[in-house]
């Protein structure tokens, strides 16, 4: 679990009264100020927009004109400094009557988002945090190995790198007592020697690595250099932390001459190259399972409807949303159902009560999911889930899973969203 995971599940709780939550995307990598303009009007086009859509008088308009200057003058304010490599994405999210007022700046670019809705939209954020999990780069060398952490999808340092130099004793060989006596030529002595000092690297640096991985055991491992060294370092390695590599790459040729920092920059390109493959490979795989499962009539559902139901009742386990996923849906006031045909009901067919149209299913879906605790999974649009009209799910193993079907008035009070604010 990440920080990142914590600050979403608690965002996706978050619901507003009467005035709006506003969700602000951006991307920050200006460089020259037309680049900056182009932000700052994206920005003030839609607030005029964002207010436009609701008249004077509107309950909560006030509250949400306040909330778009306070968040215009953030924006003039940020685009009046510097570029700042490690900042390049911003996710705001602003609604005053309930005190909200979240700024978070990621290594990652955003698509340029601004809404106000009853709810915050977290899709982006949701994907950032499923798409950069944190990796160790591992560069194996003769005197151990260059251990550098990165975790692009964090909040704070989104690029925290630690490089680790093997103490200075391990540097040296250092002939023990049992030795004492014994005669080799000196090439063969230097070799044994050579060997042993290795070895003993490598054990120190896999323990190091271990004992790193142990405070962060979600992390993948990326191993960078030369195939011999990747393969002598990997058969050290014991079994858990083998199975965590996702990835063995060359050695960047800049770090034959660049600096630390150098390196750095390299071992970040080379895990966010490794995680975007192996991303591609996660979201066919996914896609894969959850129709295979919900053709076999296993624990998933396929296509709006079902997912919505399922979503409702609490069941979903993980959520499988094409990132272009664009169709709308109903809210209900009375018991916070949602549903997926807005033309299909004029009342609620849970409760009976009124329905407000949801502009943004796909937000809302997200929004429930990651409340209820269930993963999120955004994958590009990809034809197989399109053709179920571009979301799945995987169901919770639980024993309401004899309700699959029933019909819908039969939930009592286990209504959809009771235990919801
Ligand atoms: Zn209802």
């Amino acid at each position: 679990m990440t920080q990142l995971d914590g600050t979403l599940s608690e965002l996706a709780r978050v619901r507003s009264g009467s005035e709006p939550i506003v969700s602000l995307y951006l991307d920050t990598r200006w460089n020259d100020e037309q680049q900056r303009q182009r932000v700052r009007l994206f920005v003030q086009e839609g607030i005029r927009r964002l207010l436009g859509r609701c008249g004077e008088g509107t309950p909560g308009r006030e509250g949400l004109a306040r909330s778009l200057e306070r968040l215009r003058r953030h924006v003039a304010g940020l685009t009046s400094q510097q570029y700042d490599a490690a900042r390049r994405g911003l996710a705001l999210f602003a609604c005053e009557a309930l005190g909200l007022w979240r700024v978070l700046s990621f290594a990652q670019p955003f698509r340029p988002e601004l809404c106000a809705d009853g709810f915050p939209h977290l899709t982006q954020l949701a994907r950032l945090a499923d798409d950069h999990e944190p990796v160790i780069v591992v560069a194996p060398s003769p005197q151990g190995a260059d251990l550098f952490q990165v975790s692009l999808g964090d909040l704070g340092a989104e690029t925290r790198i630690r490089g680790f130099v093997p103490r200075r004793d391990a540097d040296e060989y250092n002939p023990g007592p049992a030795q004492h006596g014994r005669e080799y030529e000196r090439v063969e002595k230097d070799e044994r020697h050579q060997e042993a000092f290795e070895l003993r690297n490598r054990r120190a640096a896999v323990q190091q690595l271990a004992a790193i991985h142990d405070r962060s055991p979600d992390a993948h491992l990326v191993l960078v250099g030369t195939s011999e060294a990747i393969a002598a370092f990997e058969r050290d390695l014991p079994e858990r932390l083998r199975a965590r590599v996702i990835a063995r790459i060359p050695r960047p040729r800049a770090w034959d001459r660049g600096d630390s920092g150098m390196h750095s920059a390299g071992a970040a390109d080379g895990a966010a190259a490794a995680l975007a493959a192996r991303e591609r490979e996660e979201e066919r795989r996914v896609i894969d399972a959850v129709v295979g499962q919900s053709l076999r009539g296993g624990l998933a559902v396929m296509g709006p409807n079902d997912v919505v139901e399922a979503l409702n009742q609490k069941r979903v386990h993980e959520l499988v949303l094409e990132e272009d996923f664009a169709l709308t849906g109903w809210r209900c006031d009375q018991c916070d159902a949602i549903g997926a045909n807005a033309e299909a009901a004029d009342t609620c067919p849970y409760c009976g009560g009124d329905l407000k149209v949801l502009r943004h299913l796909g937000e809302a879906l997200v929004a429930r999911a990651v409340a209820a605790g269930a993963a999120v999974e955004i994958v590009a649009h990809d034809n197989k889930l399109h053709s179920y009209r571009g979301v799945g799910a995987f169901l919770r193993q639980t024993a309401q899973g004899a309700l699959r079907g029933a019909s819908a008035p039969a939930w009592g009070p286990g209504a959809p969203g009771a235990s919801q604010p």
